[in-house]
């Protein structure tokens, strides 16, 4: 029988402003990375995707090579949404990139405008899309001018491939600098891809150059200047942020799997730290998994996060993230305590 979505699907989820543009995300996100390759089962990642949906996450995060195989992950969520989402589209905001290595040779990873234009039309194809929502540079690329990856950019919104775009993991200046030539040509970014979590802070660290564009401010203080949202992924550092490593790895996690959470990570002061967190997580009715979504969510000096970029790889998982809206204030105290131990 054909699934039909929640009536009641956009009535707990807030969604904010990306940046100075219109486009609104919900505060959470879910990404594809793992979990939608074909080493996991096809009526898995249905059941993710449909509950995601039914609890208001609107936005689905895509890249080129999510998989494995690479791509695997795109012909998985086009056959899902021929299949469930069919007449939903315009509800969906859908997201992919292009950055890392894709295909063997030369024109397979990096900025030039020929690997992205390339690479975003079969990721169209991929997922049976004439266009994605947003389309980003998935990092930066020393060995391609920045206006050649910009100006890709800016050509993929104008010929109708992407209605926005963005880029990942670009340092404090480096967008500044990006965004200043966006603007230039009219197309300005409006959003960035930072990795952000409790374990991993570097988007509140100031930039080292304080003559560089960005005047030593910070990634979050920079986007707020040049008029972008942002969207972090990994904000349970790939699971560690939860209740589940604490009396060891379970065989069905990621760190059991050791892709690409390498079980050494889980330091004894690491699990200490998580056991402390995981009391105030407690002590605020949340769970681990809630509170750690929630922190990246606050209030920070001179800007704010737009949306928590999850991954799942069960639907509980998913309705157990999503449940961290019910509870996205901190108290200073709290604040101050969370801050003694989310340390890089
Ligand atoms: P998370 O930090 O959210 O980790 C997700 C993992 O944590 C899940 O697969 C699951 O692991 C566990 N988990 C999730 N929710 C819960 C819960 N409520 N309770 C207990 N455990 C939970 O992020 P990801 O590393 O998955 O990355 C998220 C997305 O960010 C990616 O899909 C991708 O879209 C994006 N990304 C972008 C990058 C970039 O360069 N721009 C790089 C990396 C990611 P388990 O398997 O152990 O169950």
């Amino acid at each position: 029988t054909r699934w039909t979505p929640a009536e009641d699907r956009y009535e707990r989820m807030p969604y904010r402003n990306l940046g100075d543009s219109g486009l609104k995300l919900p505060v959470i996100s879910l990404g594809l990375w793992h979990n939608f390759g074909d080493d996991a089962p096809l009526q898995t990642q249905k059941e993710i995707l449909r509950k995601a949906f039914d609890l208001g996450v609107t936005h689905f995060d895509l890249a080129n090579n999510y998989g494995p195989p690479n791509g695997s992950a795109e012909l998985n969520f086009g056959r899902i949404l021929r299949e469930d989402f069919a007449g939903l589209r315009q509800e969906l905001v859908i997201s992919s990139k292009a950055g890392w290595d894709m295909w063997p040779g030369p024109y397979g990873f990096g900025g030039s405008r020929k690997y992205l234009v390339d690479s975003l039309d079969q990721s169209l194809e991929r997922m049976g899309l004439d266009r994605v929502d947003i389309f980003y540079h998935h990092r930066p690329d020393p060995e391609t001018p920045l206006e050649e990856t910009m100006r890709a950019l800016d050509h993929i919104v104008r010929s109708g491939r992407a209605s926005y775009v963005g880029i990942s993991s670009y340092s404090a200046d480096l967008t500044a600098r990006a965004q200043q030539i966006m603007r230039g040509l009219g197309t300005p970014l409006v959003i960035h891809q930072p990795s952000y979590s409790m374990l991993n802070r570097w988007i509140e660290k100031p930039s080292s150059n304080s003559m560089g564009p960005a005047h030593g401010r910070n990634l979050v203080q920079t986007l707020t200047d040049q008029g972008m949202g942002s969207i972090v992924f990994t904000p349970l550092a790939q699971g560690m942020l939860t209740d589940k490593y604490l009396d060891g790895v379970p065989e069905d996690s990621r760190a059991a799997a050791s892709k690409s959470l390498n079980p050494e990570w889980l330091t004894e002061q690491n699990i200490e730290h998580i056991r402390e967190l995981n009391k105030i997580a407690e002590s605020r009715g949340q769970s681990l998994a809630q509170m750690a979504i929630a922190w990246t969510l606050r209030e920070q000096d001179g800007g704010q996060v737009t949306s928590a970029l999850v991954g799942a790889s069960k639907a509980s998982q998913i309705v157990n993230s999503v449940e961290a809206v019910q509870s996205l204030e901190f108290s200073q105290a709290e604040l101050e305590q969370i801050n003694e131990l989310a340390v890089d």
